[in-house]
């Protein structure tokens, strides 16, 4: 593999063209299994950033979209429609909680978040209060990487100083206090609440990451926050937003986040596993209440359609994945996952690099003490056999759901003895948070 060509040329993720991270070639992948061009072969602790539940090449999602390519690959979504969409649809509508029924595809989950912000915009305008065009959310989240979503990502972590006034000035809350387990009370939500009674008359939604803050920090929070949420929403009329393109299909233990608290959100962005990590796909959701608003906003329509709206062959990975997903083999994989990784991951607590150790479904985290080095950690893991790949302070993984004992047992092996290595952190330890 040219390698050298891919250092000099080739974007990645989050990295600088001028001194680029080390990367790892990978020629094939099957199962919780990747293989790389130097022969080795690693076990996958990070379902590609959340998305491949059913771990890689999986027979059923390559037959779907195999056959797709076939009969129809794409084809405008302006003025005509195709099976692959309606199945998609009416897979989605079954499975998500009750109350959602208008389904936008978008082509990624940046895209499904802007596409909320902007319904949540147009149906105000549509109930005549134009006034309410403001986001409020916590701290601590995370949205994606496009302009509006940036706006309503953590402000400290997340890149509004790097641009400015392009970046649009939303309301934050404090992050959710309590942990998932824990006794929630009322002035965890205070702060939101006051902002809430404050600045209702311009607050189009709140956006949040329901239980678990993703890519912001790997929290968990208390399904009771999101309750007071929901009730507060109703109270002071502001859409909520669940983004549960980390969080759907599964990852927290129930199928989607939300139903940990038993609450339907107004709107609800999925991505990410939505396709079992075959294909780009993401999708916005919404009520009958926020879709008639739209309808009688002065625009009338819905301003968004992009090209590749609801492109067949990802609608055919994802109808296949959720065919999959609801036969619910899921739910016991991923109880095993929590215990497996609860044992596994034990240890680390003790460590003196550690300041938390936390598990919730099929995610483990490592908390340490300072800022990881990405590179040093990358090349531990690979020569442990394993593909962990840490951010800031956190080492986790979020393995696909078939991934057997032994291999998960690997995983967890690895994290523990990673974070314990001399050299793990960057520069000096810095006392815990707090
Ligand atoms: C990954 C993620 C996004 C952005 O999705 P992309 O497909 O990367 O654009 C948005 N919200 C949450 C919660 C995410 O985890």
């Amino acid at each position: 593999m040219d390698l050298e060509f891919d250092r000099q040329h080739l974007w990645h993720p989050y990295t600088s063209m001028t001194n680029p991270l080390p990367v790892l070639g990978v020629t094939s992948a099957s199962g919780c299994r990747l293989r790389l061009d130097d022969g080795r072969e690693l076990i996958d602790g990070t379902s590609s950033w959340w998305s491949a539940i059913h771990g890689y090449s999986h027979q059923a999602l390559v037959a779907a979209v195999q056959k797709q390519a076939a009969q129809l690959s794409h084809v405008m979504f302006g003025g005509l429609t195709h099976e692959a969409a309606i199945d998609l649809g009416k897979a989605l509508l079954k499975l998500t909680p009750a109350g959602l029924s208008r389904v936008f595809f978008a082509d990624s989950g940046s895209v499904a978040v802007e596409v909320a912000i902007k319904m949540a915009i147009q149906y105000w305008q549509g109930r005549g209060k134009a006034g309410k065009h403001k986001l409020l959310t916590v701290l601590g989240g995370y949205h994606g990487d496009t302009f509006a979503a940036m706006s309503v990502c953590d402000p400290n972590a997340g890149m509004h100083g790097m641009f400015g006034h392009l970046v649009a000035k939303q309301l934050f809350a404090s992050a959710p206090r309590a942990g998932f387990d824990r006794p929630f009370c009322d002035d965890d939500i205070r702060e939101l609440k006051t902002l809430l009674e404050r600045e209702h008359d311009s607050i189009a939604a709140v956006i949040i990451e329901p239980i678990l803050q993703g890519a912001g920090g790997l929290r968990f929070y208390s399904p009771d926050y999101l309750r007071a949420l929901r009730a507060l929403c109703d109270q002071y009329q502001v859409l909520l937003i669940a983004d549960e393109i980390a969080t759907g299909f599964g990852r927290t233990g129930k199928a989607f986040a939300c139903e940990h608290a038993g609450i339907t959100p107004d709107l609800l962005c999925l991505g990410k596993a939505l396709t079992g990590g075959m294909l780009s796909l993401a999708a916005t959701l919404c009520s009958d209440e926020v879709a008639a608003g739209i309808g009688d906003s002065p625009a009338g329509v819905f301003m968004h359609g992009p090209t590749f709206m609801a492109n067949p062959l990802a609608c055919a990975a994802a109808s296949a994945s959720l065919e999959l997903f609801a036969k619910g083999d899921w739910q016991a994989q991923v109880s095993r996952i929590e215990a497996e990784l609860k044992r596994g991951l034990d240890d680390a607590s003790a460590l003196p690099q550690v300041v938390d150790v936390r598990v919730l479904g099929a995610v483990g985290v490592i908390e340490m003490a300072g800022s990881i080095d990405t590179a040093f950690a990358m090349h531990a893991f690979a020569a442990r056999g394993v593909w962990v790949r840490p951010f800031g302070r956190l080492i986790y993984v979020m393995p696909p759901y078939c991934i057997s004992s032994a291999e998960l047992a690997a995983l967890t092996r690895a994290m523990v003895e990673v974070a314990a290595l001399d050299g793990i952190l960057k520069a000096e330890v810095t006392p815990s948070h707090g």
